[in-house]
């Protein structure tokens, strides 16, 4: 999180946070931060593998979520293939699970099918969404604190590969029902490693006051291994732990590592058993603003390589196969959102300073963020190019709420005007997944764009969609709606 913004404004003008540098093009795309295939043509609109966003936005309307397909296939084939080199002499390759959560919908789901990545899923809903699109469901893994008895039925009739086990209560729930069912379910277990990263900073604790996982230091993972090893139902395969989001270096990887091996050797030594497989989860970061340097998914393997080497040479374990679930890092970067502006607002802050407040046609509905986690992010004029000069805003949505923000602070140019359309990079990860309806607003279309061709993967909400489940209106007659889409 960076909410250190100066609260006092400097001597010569406010110039936003301190990370916030003046570009010395408003138009420029930073390569980092935007899909591959994300560029301006000739006349200066920005375009998304080789369709304009002015088509875009004329056909599918704002906001739309726009996904450049190739892009995020290559990420996702890269991560595979990254894994496989780096780990292959050492355990027969590592695992890579994108994690469902950060945007699954079918089509999604067959391109990391086809592409050679796992899945997380960590509700029925996103496992009966991977299911519906074909996806092995032994190539899955199920998450989640509290997954429902009907849910790890579900998954066990399904067939899916890995249980990730977080309370003692599942553990005799999903003992119970494989058993029943007459098989085996293979599990890992969610260890509280007491490591909390994010960014730039992580902090290491013995305790961990958090919903998720099995305590390390209060011997609760080592019961639940117990435990599982004398369930015939059950099978330990690992070790599992998530340590949080947005991370940038692999400090805090190390210590869970060095947590996570501990515990294998204790299992050993107690049990006589072999932990096999070591998960070391998700949180890779991406870059949303230039502020942000995360290292490649590349450095962090070699890295990981390196430490869970290191650690299990210094346990005298054999190295169990690996596996990360990195969510933000396939999709993140591969998604923009476009926006249209409706109004521009020049607020004083005192002093002769001012900040314009840009508003556009969407907001916390379609990128809670922002409002959430104070999340960061860019902003560009995607429909033009401009000579004049920047100037700092933030751009807002339509939300009744102040706090409804979707860019804290930006340079955009100075003649920036209603009409205008706002591409945002780097939605991909957990804009659409956590989109709401607050306001009664219907969600904005996923549009997948590949080699000058753009189809909609996941069709936006109606006046219909938003009635439909109300009981006081008549189905397929919602008043005055006619199936039009709203904005
Ligand atoms: C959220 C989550 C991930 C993915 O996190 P990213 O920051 O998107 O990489 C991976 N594993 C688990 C268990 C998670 O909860």
């Amino acid at each position: 999180m960076r909410a250190h913004e100066a609260g006092a404004l400097h001597a010569e003008g406010y110039r936003g946070p301190t990370w916030l540098q003046l570009p010395h093009d408003v138009n420029a795309l930073t390569p980092s931060l935007w899909a591959q295939n994300v560029g301006r043509s000739g006349d200066g609109v920005l375009q998304v593998a080789g369709v304009p966003v002015t088509d875009l936005a004329a056909k599918f309307g704002t906001p739309a979520y726009v996904v450049d397909e190739a892009d995020f296939r290559w990420r996702a084939k890269e991560f595979a293939k990254t894994y496989d080199e780096i780990f292959g002499d050492l355990c027969g390759g590592a695992d890579v699970y994108y994690a469902g959560k950060a945007f699954l919908c079918t089509e999604v789901a067959r391109w990391i099918r086809d592409d050679g990545l796992n899945l997380d899923v960590c509700s029925g809903g996103e496992l009966l969404t991977a299911l519906r699109a074909g996806f092995p469901a032994e190539r899955i893994a199920f998450h989640g604190n509290n997954k429902s008895t009907a849910e790890l039925e579900l998954a066990l009739d399904a067939g899916v590969g890995r249980y990730v086990v977080d309370s003692f209560e599942e553990i005799a729930r999903l003992a119970f029902a494989a058993r029943e069912r007459a098989t085996v379910a293979d599990v890992l277990v969610r260890v509280t490693v007491g490591v909390e990263a994010h960014t730039h900073e992580f902090i290491a604790t013995a305790h961990e006051d958090q919903k998720f996982g099995f305590s390390l230091a209060g011997g609760d993972a080592l019961e639940a291994v117990r435990r599982i090893v004398g369930l015939p139902s059950l099978r330990l395969l690992g070790l599992h732990s998530h340590i949080g989001s947005q991370i940038f270096d692999t400090a805090g990887f190390e210590v869970s590592a060095h947590r996570l091996v501990g515990l294998a050797a204790a299992v050993r030594d107690e049990l006589g058993v072999a932990v096999t497989e070591l998960d070391l989860g998700g949180g890779m970061g991406i870059a949303y603003t230039e502020g942000d340097d995360p290292i490649s998914p590349k450095e962090m393997a070699d890295l990981l390589r390196d430490i869970v080497t290191r650690e299990c040479t210094a346990y005298g374990l054999a190295l169990p196969r690996l596996a990360v679930e990195p969510g933000r890092a396939v999709v993140g970067q591969s998604m923009i959102t476009v926006y249209e502006v409706g109004t521009v607002k020049k607020v004083d802050l005192g002093s002769g300073h001012a900040r314009h407040y840009v508003s556009v046609d969407g907001g916390m509905s379609d990128n809670i963020r922002p409002a959430l986690y104070h999340a960061d992010y860019s902003a560009r004029i995607a429909c033009r190019v401009s000579d004049a000069e920047p100037i700092l805003v933030r751009v807002a949505g339509k939300h009744c709420e102040s706090g409804d923000i979707v860019v804290h602070a930006e340079y955009l140019p100075g003649d920036v005007a209603a009409g205008d359309l706002l591409a945002i990079p780097a939605t991909g990860a957990y804009g659409w997944a956590m989109a709401s309806n607050y306001n009664w607003i219907a969600r904005p279309p996923v549009v997948a764009v590949r080699d000058g061709r753009a189809r909609i993967i996941v069709r936006g909400e109606t006046v219909d969609d938003l009635l439909a489940r109300d009981a006081g209106v008549t189905p397929g007659r919602a008043a005055g709606s006619e199936g039009a889409a709203v904005q």
